[in-house]
């Protein structure tokens, strides 16, 4: 029970086969001047990188520029877009298949199997990839689908998990973490419930244990580090802490480049994930520059898989930008988590720019009416955990602070993925 691992010259020798087959897209052709030469590992770095503005301007339907071949036996899928412009891919079937195969083994290394029912709590449609996934997934996994979609009302998620009894759960932050404030509001649980496994979102440490303790679930797992554009490119055993993965080396290539340095990263320096996904010739993603850091580890893992392992660094989610400093949002969640009942972990934080100086506007759901004192005293909190925020006051630059108490569920999702939107930061144009 291991996902498959190959060598580092079995990996280029693939990665080549894939940089040839681009050549008959325009894309590629014309970026690689119609050649590639990839005998060894420094002729592969010699190749340019791809940027994610390259695959947004020469994808699928805006252009057919990526594409190696006709667009038939395919699937379409959307890779994102939350602020609008939305993006769009093409995998074969067979393409399809294989992301699935490798998503599905990092699944069954986290212990899920035939006798698992799982929920699949994606929403469907919109060309969406995640429930249909998880669908295919679970079907390779031998285990109990029930595929209750996030799509229908949230009573009637509740009233179908309470009837199916899932083993496992699987779904974004957002939806866990409603799912936890109204178990705790309404007082119901899922005994059988064993295993949380979350996609898509930043998991704060203080949503983690909102939700463990809410719906009494010990094991919380990510499904993988993933990239929309390129697939699953880590999975974790029961070894790996938190941000800790193994690379699926017969399915991603990647590489850590020290780009000031134009060279690879040595063991447990920090540099930038390049990754080639090593299933994908209809669609090439080669040298793609991910925008994450990370570092390899040394030591292999305890767990006997000899898939290297990588250490992500700077995705513990996003950071606001205050008085020059950068404040992680986390540190928002830390104080509305420590105040406790009724205070939900979805929340929303708004900046805006008003002639000069800022206001900021914090929205938390909470489970019920809140009195004033409770909100005053996580405004307090606030003060006292982030200074950038008291010099502020201090100086006048922050023209107003408001935090407001609104309805469990009331935030504005995503009507594709479900996902609230943690900072609205009005600031960026
Ligand atoms: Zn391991």
């Amino acid at each position: 029970m291991a996902m498959e691992h190959v060598t580092e010259n079995q990996q280029l020798e693939r990665a080549t086969r894939i940089a040839h087959t681009a050549l008959k897209s325009r894309f590629y052709k014309q970026k690689y001047a119609g050649q590639v030469k990839t005998d060894s590992m420094d002729a592969w770095r010699a190749l340019p990188v791809l940027e994610r503005k390259e695959i947004l301007t020469h994808s699928y339907p805006h252009s057919s520029d990526m594409l190696t071949q006709p667009l038939e036996d395919a699937i379409v899928i959307s890779t994102g877009g939350s602020s609008g412009m939305a993006r769009y891919t093409t995998y074969t079937h067979a393409e399809w298949d294989a992301f699935v195969s490798c998503q599905s083994e990092a699944m069954r290394i986290l212990g899920i199997g035939p006798s698992d029912r799982i929920a699949n709590l994606f929403i469907a449609g919109h060309l969406w990839p995640s429930f249909l996934g998880l669908h295919d997934c679970i079907k390779r996994l031998g285990a109990v689908h029930l595929p209750i979609s996030t799509n229908i009302a949230m009573e009637e998620v509740v009233s179908l998990c309470r009837l199916f009894e899932p083993t496992v759960m699987v779904s974004l932050p957002t939806f866990f973490v409603f799912l936890a404030d109204m178990a705790r509001r309404d007082g119901f649980s899922f005994p059988a419930l064993s295993m949380i496994n979350y996609a898509g979102e930043h998991l704060s440490r203080a949503a983690t244990e909102h939700i463990s303790s809410a719906l009494g679930v010990k094991r919380i797992k990510a499904g993988g580090y993933t990239s929309a554009d390129a697939g699953i490119m880590g999975y974790q055993c029961e070894h790996c802490a938190p941000g800790v993965y193994h690379v699926p080396t017969s399915f991603q290539f990647i590489e850590l480049i020290n780009f000031d340095e134009q060279r690879p990263a040595a063991v447990g320096e920090k540099a930038e994930v390049v990754v080639t996904n090593l299933s994908r010739s209809s669609t090439p993603i080669i040298r793609y520059r991910v925008g994450d850091v990370a570092s390899w580890l040394a030591a292999p893992c305890a767990c006997g898989d000899s898939n290297p392992l990588i250490q992500l660094a700077g995705r513990s989610g996003q950071d606001v930008k205050l008085g020059g400093g950068f404040i992680s949002l986390d540190t928002f969640g830390d104080c509305i988590g420590a105040q406790g009942e009724p205070f939900s972990l979805n929340f929303q934080l708004e900046i805006a720019d008003v002639g000069g100086q800022f206001t900021l506007d914090l929205a938390v759901e909470t489970a019920g009416e809140v009195a004033q004192s409770r909100l005053d005293a996580l405004e307090q909190a606030l003060l006292a955990a982030i200074p950038e925020l008291r010099v502020a006051r201090e100086k006048d630059y922050l023209r107003s602070f408001s935090i407001r108490a609104v309805k469990l569920g009331s935030l504005p999702r995503s009507p594709i993925t479900g996902k609230v939107a943690r900072l609205l930061d009005q600031r960026v144009r």
